[in-house]
């Protein structure tokens, strides 16, 4: 398996950015990766206010995909995700839903241990740990790892998480996979601006479809496949989510757009996944049962 350290990172996507390694498609990676904050909280003392904001969000790599093309789908399955046994949770005046609201920032320490989030010493909250910044380079300038968009990113989508397979462009040769921005609590929304923030190690099996033109980014799990889409404007994205699950069902799944509109209508959830980052994301999600 190759593996690559968390001192190997990037701040922003880009084609620019010099590959950490070279894979095969088929290849496993481990990746250590930081907390979104580069490890700047140590104790619930510190605040927004002492954060250094040009060390926010490093994804861990890039890896450079032997074979892959621009037209290719690159295709990661989350095999595992391992968190630290700290988390780290804030909010506060000017971050988030109730950004206006908030007179002052909190920030909590969170321990964990045996799958449980210790939030307070009658709270105790289940893991579900996810990876909120995986993306690949856009065709040319730099996207900040903070920013979601097609080329995938903070997306900050609890749904990428062990067992699902996500799915991304690739523009330029070698894709240049990084991930970063585990979670090991996040709801639906994001609402106050951080999830349980944590350290930790993700490993994945990487692979390539040539020359599909799904309409990424994409996940699939067991029983569901998902569209994404994000954009400053929640309505707009919530709209190309949908757009982008007919787009699949006709192009893909042989379904006519008048039954694709109805069975996204009657079956297919449209969910939210963050509304807090510069542009807020969407998922549909279709259970793959129906599909024949
Ligand atoms: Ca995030």
């Amino acid at each position: 398996m190759h593996k690559i350290s968390r001192d190997t990172f990037v701040y922003a996507m880009s084609p620019d950015n010099k590959p950490a390694i070279y894979v095969e498609p088929g290849d496993q990676i481990e990746f250590e990766t930081w907390d979104a904050l580069q490890g700047q909280i140590k104790s619930a003392d510190q605040g927004f206010d002492e954060l250094d904001w040009s060390c926010i969000n490093p994804a861990t790599g890039p890896v450079f995909i032997n074979g892959a093309e621009p037209g290719d789908v690159l295709t990661v399955k989350i095999e595992s995700i391992d968190v630290e046994d700290t988390g780290v949770v804030l909010c506060g005046k000017g971050m988030g839903v109730m950004g206006d609201f908030l007179s002052d920032t909190r920030t909590k320490i969170v321990n964990i241990e045996d799958s449980i989030a210790h939030f307070s010493d009658n709270i105790k909250l289940p893991l579900n740990k996810m990876i909120g910044v995986i993306g690949v380079a856009p065709e040319s300038g730099e996207i900040p790892c903070g920013v979601p968009d097609v080329h995938g990113g903070n997306m900050d989508c609890k749904e990428v998480r062990e067992g699902a397979t996500i799915m991304l462009p690739v523009y330029v040769p070698g894709a240049l996979l990084a991930l970063g921005d585990l979670h090991a609590v996040m709801a639906d929304g994001e609402i106050g601006v951080s999830g349980l923030e944590v350290s930790g190690t993700v490993r994945v099996t990487v692979d390539l479809i040539k020359q599909k033109a799904y309409p990424l980014p994409m996940i699939e799990n067991d029983e569901y496949i998902m569209t994404l889409a994000s954009d400053e404007d929640l309505d707009k994205a919530s709209d190309m989510a949908v757009a982008n699950m007919v787009k699949y069902l006709t192009e893909f799944e042989s379904v006519n757009e008048f039954d694709a509109v109805m069975l996204i209508s009657l079956i297919a959830d449209v969910r939210i996944c963050q509304v807090v980052d510069p542009k807020k994301t969407v998922r549909v999600e279709f259970p793959k049962k129906y599909l024949c």
